[in-house]
């Protein structure tokens, strides 16, 4: 690869997630030849795995770790499934450590039928419980609002204005946000939550894939950058003007792209990240 090539993705990352059908010894070994310049591991990756022994294997291939996908899923029905995922946040915290991975996205999680309010609660409780061990390791925890649609069950957090209220109300340097264009790109205070999330140094990550229109599955259908109607180069704008120089976090969950050859794939990740965000 040239020297171009490694510039021009340096500040590229995909979650495993993405190229869904490549373990993860794969996916570090085709991001590594492709000029990747970082990794997003999806904890089902390392199920079964020495994980330090990978995120060994992520530093030797010269690929930056940028988070552990995912914690969260805090609001529960009763006290024992809340305690269930306090003690789970834990051992992702314990994970990240391992892997050697400074961050942690959360998807906060909800339960459909309880009040979005409690739900919230739950979560804001949830994340002061387990923050001693994540100061502990030195573990970022990223609050990833999730679009409205998923209100019912997997996150009761929709907004960047709820997030930040969150990190408001914890008030600590570990705690920010993860701030995904699938789920925030229709928010008419976008560019304000935006500005506001930088000001107070607490935006932690940028997701980028595309909304397809029609849409044919909420969870899985999303769009590689271009293919959908998110103004994907604009939010990008408004997230460096913040100063923000992370990652730009390839994150889609497509049956339609997972049926495909990946290496096809990754290489339309790569001209759609060129020319699309
Ligand atoms: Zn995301």
């Amino acid at each position: 690869m040239s020297a171009s090539e490694l510039i021009d993705f340096s500040k590229l990352c995909i979650h495993t997630i993405t190229t869904k059908p490549w373990d993860v010894e794969t996916a570090i070994e085709k991001y590594a030849n492709a000029g990747i310049g970082g990794i997003t591991v999806w904890r089902q990756w390392l199920e079964g795995r020495d994980i330090e022994k990978i995120g060994n294997s992520i530093r030797e291939h010269n690929l930056s770790l940028v988070s552990l996908c995912r914690g969260g899923f805090f609001p529960a029905a009763d006290q024992q499934g809340v305690d269930a995922a306090i003690e789970d946040n834990r051992l992702a915290i314990r994970e990240a450590a391992a892997l050697g991975a400074p961050m942690i996205v959360l998807v906060c999680g909800a339960v459909p039928g309880q009040p979005l309010t409690k739900s919230r609660k739950q979560i804001t409780d949830g994340i002061a419980a387990v923050l001693p061990l994540a100061e502990e390791l030195g573990i970022k925890l990223a609050i990833e609002p999730l679009h409205p649609v998923y209100a019912d069950d997997r996150s009761a957090i929709n907004t960047m204005a709820q997030a930040n209220a969150v990190c408001d109300e914890l008030d600590h340097d570990l705690v920010g946000i993860a701030a995904d264009v699938y789920h925030i790109w229709w928010d008419p205070d976008l560019e304000e939550q935006i500005r506001i999330t930088g000001e107070k140094n607490r935006l932690f990550a940028f997701h980028i894939c595309d909304w397809m229109t029609p849409t044919s599955d909420l969870l899985n259908d999303r769009g590689l950058m271009g293919e959908g109607c998110i103004d994907i180069k604009g939010i990008r704008k408004m997230v460096e003007a913040t100063g923000f120089a992370g990652f730009n976090e390839v994150e889609v969950f497509s049956n339609r792209w997972w049926s495909q050859d990946q290496d096809e794939f990754l290489a339309a990740i790569k001209k759609a990240y060129l020319e699309n965000s």
